[in-house]
């Protein structure tokens, strides 16, 4: 029996990089996956194909974090459609990096709604329904204990709001041993952080390892903390960065 099997996932964000890779791999442990996207639909749906095609159970669903209405709806159609959401994986993510004198508030909204307020969004949709033992898994990054570099103000500090959530959520989950967590990935090579990026050679030069991560590495890490194997794990931020906040 594979690891997941009978599980239902919800992957904010699947429709490219990490949560992409994240989406297939739950699929591959056995979960069924229900994942969002913003404006990629054909990549959405070429990943939920590549899924199904490879005996996995997947589907994409047009939903923008950044309106809690279709976020909250596209998890209420899947609660309705699938049962209880199992694994919630809180994914999706923007960057914004430019010099602070000309950040806006319009900035400000923009990512917060997306990085921070979106998770509170979808864990107050999924977290009544969720049964015992069940997963919050929440993508952050390394930036929130290390701003590597000058124009991460609202990043850093809109990743760095996701340990608090992740610190307080565990404590109100505990009972029903639902574990909640903050996966904190460093430089992984997607459309967000292309490893042949200007940046790309000085944040490979601040690694332990040197080299950019892949989804993949992400997304194994993702899944065993939605497996049984993770269940001991709750409340902390784990990062894998190749070494660079070391
Ligand atoms: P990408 O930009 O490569 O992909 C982002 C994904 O999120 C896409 O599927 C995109 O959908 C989706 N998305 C973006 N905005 C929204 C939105 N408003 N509503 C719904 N979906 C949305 O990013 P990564 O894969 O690199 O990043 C994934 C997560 O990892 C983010 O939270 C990011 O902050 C974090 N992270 C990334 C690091 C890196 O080095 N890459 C390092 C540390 C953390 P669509 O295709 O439709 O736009």
């Amino acid at each position: 029996m594979k690891r997941l099997e009978n599980k239902i996932a919800f992957v904010t964000g699947g429709s490219r990089g990490m949560g992409a890779a994240i989406s297939k791999r739950l699929a591959a442990e056995g979960a069924h996956v229900v994942f969002t996207y913003s404006k990629s639909k054909a990549k959405a749906e070429a990943v939920a194909a590549e899924i199904n095609v490879n005996g996995g159970q997947a589907q994409a669903v047009q939903a923008d974090s950044i309106d809690p209405k279709a976020l909250t709806a596209a998890i209420q159609q899947t609660i309705a459609e699938l049962g209880p959401i199992d694994i919630l994986v809180n994914n999706a993510g923007i960057y914004i990096g430019k010099e602070f004198k000309s950040h806006t508030l319009e900035d400000y909204e923009e990512i917060m709604a997306i990085n921070v307020r979106a998770v509170y969004v979808a864990s107050l949709a999924v977290v009544p329904h969720m049964s015992n033992h069940g997963r919050v898994i929440t993508i952050g990054s390394n930036m929130a204990e290390n701003s590597v570099s000058p124009q991460t103000t609202l990043y850093t500090m809109s990743k760095a709001a996701l340990a608090g959530f992740t610190r307080g959520l565990a404590r109100d989950l505990g009972a029903k041993g639902i574990t909640v967590n903050l996966v904190q990935p460093g430089p992984i090579n997607t459309d967000m952080n292309p490893s042949d990026s200007d940046l790309a050679d000085f944040l490979r030069s601040r690694m332990a390892l040197s080299e950019y991560g892949t989804g993949d590495d992400v997304a194994g890490l993702v899944a065993f903390l939605a497996s049984t194997e993770g269940k001991y794990i709750t409340g902390t931020a784990i990062t894998i960065d190749g070494g660079l906040n070391a």
